[in-house]
């Protein structure tokens, strides 16, 4: 089926003119007629747009367009709620936007469409990215493909289990503590965060600005790279992304790691790491060691104080940029007798209670009167935490871990508690911190339920390359990417 095909599968057979673009959407479109009424990763998709952008991709091949000039040329691809694409709604997973349609792209989707991608769907996710289960989505939940009792991860569940169950080529999503590696582990596909200031964040609507990045999801490395290739680079519209040359990523993709030097950090065999995930991460390990990459234990001592650090710092930031929903600017208003009361009662309607609770932890850091003991402290934590990799990174080329302590957890396991929720991001949040790169592939299944556990890859500061490199040679030496859930009719 065309909907189950990687970018690099489907690429070919367009460019050989065995399917068109037309029939590419179709599958995905179908698929999602199919499925998505149970596992809900869209939040809507306009099948029209979708067929009629196809339809131009099928005309610019007729007329001689390439796959090497647009390597995404009549491929489908869904994104988050979070970013803009022109002409089509921009929720972020909340009320508080109403029926607010985007009057431009986000560069990201701008670059996607320059490469001939055909842009579709609103993927679902917890509201303003606040999240790890997407559970806090102001337009339901969504389903982990391989288990509707459980949760897909977040908050880009969404785009995650669209993914994993086949309803786009691949997805654009958002990652600030984890939000693409925790559910791209959780539904069995490769998710990957760039480096901070890789890719352009102009026309994603903002969590915490000096966290957050977009990246890929993807059904295997390969297409991971080809995405990056397309998203990546600098961006005179956001000042914080780098004037570094973009790579070809998927050039260093050979198979070939011998002698690639991996640290293995001790902080991260902690209490509460499931077994089964323990099992498959060692056996990543020695399967890598096999290959041919060198594996010795560092020590990244501030580990533990990343959850709190992060957890300081993301409400702060949030806390200023949400700011900007006052009822004034966009969509929704509850109207007031005066400005302030218009302001209290659109906010305090539109915003979930997630969303509520960062906002007043983000301000209470950043009054007068906590903000050195807070704030300011994080922030010199966040510093120490950075420099733990950058001495492990003189080392080791990249880092493995567990992406997330255990497997997909049951629909409300942890809604009711805040702080473990927190924690299911233990793995994943020193790395925004430290602005480095990650990415999570499949690297083995729990028994009982089968459900996907993820190994994570950490690079150096645009280190993307031979994270990639090291990514690959694992994948392409084991099956776990090629297994697919079976979603009940
Ligand atoms: N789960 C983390 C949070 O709730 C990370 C979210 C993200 O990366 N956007 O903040």
């Amino acid at each position: 089926m065309l909907n189950q095909l990687t970018i690099a599968e489907l690429t070919a057979k367009l460019a050989r003119r065995e399917v068109s673009a037309r029939e590419a959407t179709q599958a995905c479109l179908d698929q999602i007629a199919r499925v998505d009424g149970k596992i809900h990763a869209f939040i809507s998709h306009d099948a029209t747009d979708a067929l009629a952008q196809a339809d131009a991709a099928d005309r610019a091949m007729a007329s001689g367009a390439t796959h090497a000039q647009q390597p995404l040329l009549g491929v489908p691809i869904a994104v988050k709620d979070v970013l803009a694409v022109k002409n089509q709604p921009l929720n972020c997973g909340s009320k508080i936007l109403g029926q607010f349609i985007s009057p431009y792209d986000a560069t990201a989707v701008e670059k996607m469409k320059a490469a001939g991608a055909i842009v579709f769907g609103r993927l679902n996710m917890d509201e303003f990215a606040m999240g790890s289960s997407t559970e806090n989505s102001a337009f339901g939940l969504t389903r982990n493909p391989w288990d509707l009792t459980r949760i897909p991860g977040g908050s880009s569940g969404g785009s995650a289990a669209a993914v994993a169950a086949d309803e786009a080529i691949a997805t654009l999503g958002t990652d600030t503590g984890g939000s693409i590696r925790q559910p791209a582990a959780l539904c069995g596909c490769v998710g990957l965060k760039p480096t901070y200031g890789r890719v352009s964040r102009y026309g994603l609507v903002a969590f915490a600005s000096s966290l957050d990045q977009i990246g890929p999801f993807t059904k295997d490395v390969q297409d991971c790279a080809t995405m990056l290739n397309v998203i990546g680079g600098h961006d005179l519209r956001d000042s914080t992304s780098v004037a570094q040359p973009v790579p070809d990523y998927t050039t260093g993709l050979t198979g070939n790691i011998k002698g690639l030097r991996l640290g293995l950090p001790k902080e991260y065999m902690i209490g509460g790491l499931d077994p089964e995930v323990k099992a498959a991460v060692d056996a990543a390990v020695k399967q890598l060691q096999s290959l041919g990459a060198r594996v010795e234990e560092i020590s990244l001592p501030h580990t533990e104080y990343a959850a709190a650090t992060y957890y300081i710092i993301a409400p702060a930031e949030a806390s200023a940029n949400l700011a900007r929903f006052d009822g004034i600017r966009y969509g929704a208003r509850v109207d007031g007798a005066d400005p302030l009361e218009l302001y209290s009662r659109t906010r305090g309607a539109g915003f979930g209670p997630e969303v509520k609770r960062r906002i007043i932890l983000g301000t209470y850091v950043l009054s007068s009167g906590y903000h050195d003991a807070y704030y300011v402290r994080a922030q010199k934590v966040r510093t120490l935490i950075r420099q733990d990799f950058l001495k492990a990174f003189e080392r080791v080329d990249a880092i493995v871990t567990p992406t997330t302590p255990t497997a997909a957890f049951k629909i409300g396991e942890k809604s009711g508690d805040p702080l473990q929720m927190y924690l299911s991001d233990v793995f994943t949040i020193s790395c925004n911190l430290a602005g480095i790169c990650g990415v999570s592939l499949p690297c083995g299944f729990t028994k009982s339920p089968k459900l996907p556990i993820g190994l994570q890859l950490l690079g150096k500061p645009f280190g993307e390359e031979t994270m990639l490199q090291l990514a690959h040679a694992y994948e392409q030496s084991t099956n776990w990417h090629q297994e697919k859930p079976a979603i009940p009719n």
